[in-house]
């Protein structure tokens, strides 16, 4: 008989009753310390006093009203996150996958209203952009698609830093390329600086819009706002979602004024997207992550956490390949299976996610202490060790 729940996940026989910071608690009482952070979502750890503080507010007030009317916590938030980026406006979703729907309609609407037939959408192999039938085909991955045909058409799915494909494919007939500026379930593959410097100057050369996935790799998990801030090159379009709303769901597209043109009312829309709980939260979210301060001590967290792995790829060799990643969005490329890693980390305590390419992700939360991290290690050697003596 088929399961109540409809049976899409491997569950792992855990059941967490409650978070406080970087841990997780299991309800026979055993803590765990996470640094999965409900892959890259609970951006500030588990229960952060101030979200708590600002939800329990606005759920006292008001929970939900239509897009209809004005919200003001919608537009303080817009207004924060066109202060703090490339873009010129913003539409709230409650995730990734609906960011991703938007953004491609975005890239039609965009050239249907330049009156061109431009319809490809350049993609690259691993790429994750959800589970939609929009986002499967932009992913073009047997695995995500064996089943769902037929797909949508226009996507061009490219190998991953084949720069001779990349070049070869770009040119005036495209739309747009859409990439994760730092690959997240493909394996954290970050794209590099030449990479994205080269991307966006033959955007401009082609007329192509840069549309960025930055659902994983944003709101600070790079160390930097947003992880394209690195390359000091803008995108026309980006998705976030995950951590912008630190466990609340809540996604985002921005967007440059001129891509966005064609967006006029009745062009899209959601019932939640935007909602008074939504905003509150990731308004709060923003005035912490945003905080120059802030970014600057993810990226010393980040430097000791690589520095500790790096050791214990030294200490593993039979067990780990490399670190790979940027800042706190960190990956260990495995010589064993990654999926053994996790369940030994899990046996010692430590929650972490697998990857495509035999990576296990490492993406605490971003004011995760300093102990933790060191203890993070501590477990994952441990882990190392069960497996090289088993
Ligand atoms: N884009 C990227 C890069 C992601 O990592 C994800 C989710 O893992 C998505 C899009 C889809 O986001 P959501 O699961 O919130 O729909």
């Amino acid at each position: 008989m088929i399961a109540t729940v409809l049976p899409t996940y491997n569950r792992a026989p855990l059941t967490f009753v409650r978070g406080e910071g970087s841990w997780l608690i299991e309800a026979d009482g055993r803590r765990f310390l996470d640094l999965g952070a409900g892959i890259a979502v609970n951006a500030l750890g588990h229960a952060h006093p101030a979200l708590v503080d600002v939800l329990h507010k606005q759920a006292q007030n008001l929970w939900h009203v239509s897009n209809l009317y004005q919200i003001p916590q919608q537009q303080a938030l817009a207004d924060a996150l066109v202060e703090h980026s490339f873009a010129d406006t913003v539409f709230f979703t409650n995730s990734g996958t609906e960011a991703a729907e938007l953004a491609i309609k975005m890239v039609r609407k965009y050239w249907h209203e330049h009156g061109q037939e431009r319809v490809t959408i350049l993609t690259f192999e691993a790429a994750f952009h959800g589970r939609s039938t929009g986002a499967i085909a932009a992913s073009g991955s047997e695995k995500m698609t064996k089943g769902f045909g037929p797909l949508m058409p226009g996507f061009k799915v490219l190998p991953w830093d084949d720069h001779k494909a990349l070049e070869a494919a770009l040119d005036e007939t495209v739309a747009a390329v859409l990439i994760e500026t730092v690959q997240g379930e493909g394996g954290i593959r970050p794209l590099s600086e030449a990479q994205l410097k080269w991307l966006r100057a033959a955007c401009e050369r082609t007329g192509a819009l840069l549309v960025l996935d930055e659902v994983q790799c944003g709101m600070g998990r790079t160390g930097k706002l947003f992880a394209h801030e690195w390359a000091g090159v803008d995108p026309d379009i980006m998705m976030v979602a995950k951590g912008i709303g630190g466990g609340f769901p809540l996604g985002a597209v921005l967007a440059t004024e001129k891509a966005a043109a064609g967006m006029v009312a009745g062009t899209h829309g959601s019932t939640y997207g935007g909602n008074p709980l939504a905003c509150a939260v990731g308004l709060k979210v923003m005035e912490i992550i945003a905080d120059p301060v802030f970014l600057a001590d993810v990226s010393r967290k980040a430097g000791l956490l690589r520095q500790k792995l790096e050791g214990l790829v030294a200490a593993h060799p039979d067990t780990f390949e490399e670190v790979r990643g940027s800042g706190l969005m960190l990956g260990l490329k495995c010589r064993k299976p990654n999926t053994d890693l996790v369940t030994a980390a899990r046996d010692a305590g430590l929650l972490v996610v697998p990857a495509a390419d035999n990576v296990i992700r490492l993406l605490p939360a971003l004011n995760i202490p300093d102990e933790d991290l060191a203890e993070a290690a501590t477990r994952l050697d441990q882990a190392a060790s069960s497996l090289e003596s088993t």
